[in-house]
């Protein structure tokens, strides 16, 4: 059964978030922040229960950022529905969505000052998509900056973004803790993601080949292999099986960090990005020892 909604505050402007929270913050209250782009499922309702078992007061922020979409197509299509994520929000059991404008982040157009992840932010996702870390970067610190919460949650499934996230959080001093929350997928192994929509019925099924893949790597490590080759291989093997699929790479790092490895030894993490038609999909898996 679903979960019945609770009162949750749509709040547009940074002045009514902070009238809104200065009273919990007086009081010492927990905030839980969950930031998101919308077109909320599953996955981000993960991210909302977590923080809800850990705080006082929830925290959405629904901002489409434009600074990290380098393609301005995939901004385009991006789906924008506030009625449909402020029902998500409120049956997720948030308490406030925070849904600024584009010009109420950035007023007067995008900052002079950005925040460079420096080569965490060009390699893999940032190589294919130049720019889009320092956007994520930029927009992260200032919501940060905005909700000022005690923790904020995101999910393993952008694995490269949260290795970022946690290393920003730590360079440049910012006191809150960041919550890694696990993967939710389809019963079929698909991670959600709002991007799935886009995928036509014969796309979707090719899709789930990435968690196959996934796991034909994680087999390997299991197995004793530690050439770093021979796993990319059998993740490569079974990903390139599926010809809807143009695999763009598929490659083991050390846990919580982004270096490719040429020796296994210890916990990795697994990542796998891939075209499935028009739809460009990422997915990881980690292995812990
Ligand atoms: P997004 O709206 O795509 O920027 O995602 C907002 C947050 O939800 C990010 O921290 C994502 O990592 C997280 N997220 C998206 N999909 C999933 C998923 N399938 N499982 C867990 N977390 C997810």
């Amino acid at each position: 059964m679903e979960p019945a909604a609770t009162d949750c505050e749509l709040v547009e402007s940074i002045g009514g978030l902070d009238r809104l929270l200065a009273g919990p913050r007086r009081r010492g209250s927990r905030i839980g922040f969950v930031p998101t782009l919308g077109g909320l499922h599953g996955g981000h309702g993960s991210l909302i229960e977590t923080a809800r078992r850990d705080n006082d007061i929830v925290v959405v922020s629904v901002f489409l950022n434009p600074t990290q979409f380098e393609d301005p197509r995939d901004l385009a299509r991006y789906p924008r529905d506030l009625a449909a994520d402020r029902s998500f929000t409120a049956r997720a059991g948030a308490d406030v969505m925070f849904a600024p404008s584009v010009e109420e982040v950035y007023p007067g157009g995008p900052g002079i000052v950005t925040v460079d992840p420096g080569v965490l932010g060009s390699v893999f996702e940032g190589a294919a998509r130049p720019g889009h870390f320092r956007g994520v970067a930029t927009v992260v610190t200032k919501l940060l900056a905005i909700v000022s919460p005690s923790s904020a949650y995101f999910g393993e499934k952008d694995y490269q973004q949260l290795v970022i996230v946690r290393q920003l959080v730590a360079d440049l001093s910012l006191p809150v803790g960041i919550v890694a929350c696990p993967t939710v997928r389809d019963p079929d192994g698909l991670a959600v993601s709002t991007r799935n929509a886009f995928l036509g019925p014969e796309e979707r099924r090719a899709a789930t080949v990435l968690h196959r893949a996934l796991r034909a790597g994680k087999d390997a490590v299991r197995a004793g292999t530690s050439d770093a080759n021979a796993i990319e291989e059998a993740m490569r093997a079974t990903a390139e099986a599926e010809s809807a699929v143009a695999l763009e790479y598929a490659s083991v790092v050390a846990d919580g960090r982004l270096e490719p490895l040429s020796t296994v030894a210890g916990d990795v993490a697994l990542l796998i990005a891939a075209r499935v038609g028009a739809v460009r999909l990422i997915d990881n898996l980690r292995v812990v020892r």
